[in-house]
């Protein structure tokens, strides 16, 4: 038996995917060429790793020879809690309030490959969640997810843009979906608030200013022009989705018991951070994307935070 759109819609929504979208594994030969010119800027800050695999970036035939149709997967994270704008607390993104979303996507999308598998054997495919240098985000607009809004983030017109995306690479042909089209308009809320003005430019982000690279991804001392910018979060940065209109009218809750913050926590106190142990934050950080930045690097954010007040100037 052959397997069509509806089964994979049904499959998905099953595994709790409630975005779905089907493109043409074909060569991203103008979202490389955008690529190179935002890479020769050096925006992508110290994160060198996306200066490799070019040719695996644009082409999915590099990461799964055959490969026929890209098929895009997003799982809403929205929970319904905000921060408390404490001073003596660390705001946590909401991406990382709940389980590492790797494990959670990663089993469903085993899951999903064998089910498919099983209505026709000749069916194969390769699932990703920032797993490899696959261009996930350009695929989901392909698939008609949504739009890249000028946050640089997808933006779905029901949903917004609280949602992971995964992605699987298969040998199969599907009907193929229409992209969406970009609705952001006259709208500049995200440039606007952002404290540190990382939006070069509407759609071109500079990593070297944004908060969240700079308490996730970057490895060494934040840079001190940064002081008194990052309106207290520890832990990545929500502000460009958080003043959003599409997230402020349409995101609902997910019902994903794996995204529910772990112990209630949407914050962490700065002083507790300070004085943690390294067995500590293991026991703690085990299964959450917050295990990402060590110890010393969250231990580097508290300090950052309280260098002057915390708050933007
Ligand atoms: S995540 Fe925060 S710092 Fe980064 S671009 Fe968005 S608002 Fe600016
Ligand atoms: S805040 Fe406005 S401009 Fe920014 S992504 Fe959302 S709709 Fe687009």
């Amino acid at each position: 038996m052959s397997i069509t759109n509806s089964a994979v819609i049904e499959i998905a929504n099953r595994y709790g995917f409630e975005l779905v979208g089907f493109s043409a594994a074909e060569v991203l030969v103008k979202e490389g060429e955008k690529l190179k010119s935002w890479l020769g800027n050096n925006y992508n800050a110290s994160m060198d790793y996306m200066h490799e695999n070019f040719e695996k970036r644009i082409d999915v035939n590099e990461l799964f020879p055959g490969a026929v149709t890209v098929i895009s997967l997003g799982m809403n994270y929205y929970k319904p809690y905000e921060h408390t704008e404490n001073p003596g607390l660390g705001k946590i993104s909401r991406y990382a309030w709940g389980m590492d979303y790797h494990q959670v996507i990663w089993k469903k999308l085993d899951a999903m490959i064998l089910e498919l598998k099983a209505i026709d054997s000749n069916f194969d495919a390769k699932g990703f969640v920032d797993s490899a240098p696959t261009m996930d985000k350009v695929w989901a607009m392909k698939g008609g997810l949504g739009w890249m809004g000028k946050n640089t983030n997808v933006i779905n017109r029901y949903q917004g843009s609280w949602f992971f995306i995964a992605t699987l690479v298969t040998n199969y042909p599907f009907e193929l979906s229409t992209s969406a089209a970009d609705l952001c308009g006259e709208c500049t809320a995200c440039i606007d608030a952002c404290p540190t003005n990382a939006f070069i430019a509407p759609y071109i982000l500079d990593a070297n200013k944004c908060i969240s690279y700079q308490t996730i991804e970057n490895k060494v001392e934040i840079d001190e022009n940064l002081i008194g910018k990052f309106d207290n979060w520890i832990f990545g940065c929500d502000i460009c989705q958080d003043v959003c209109p599409w997230n402020i009218k349409f995101a609902t809750a997910s019902n994903e018991q794996a995204f529910e913050p772990r112990n209630g926590e949407v914050e962490i106190n700065l002083e507790t951070v300070k004085e943690m142990t390294d067995e500590e934050f293991k026991v703690r950080f085990r299964s959450s994307p917050i295990k990402r930045t060590k110890l010393a690097g969250l231990m580097r954010n508290a300090e950052f935070l309280q260098k002057a007040g915390s708050r933007p100037s």
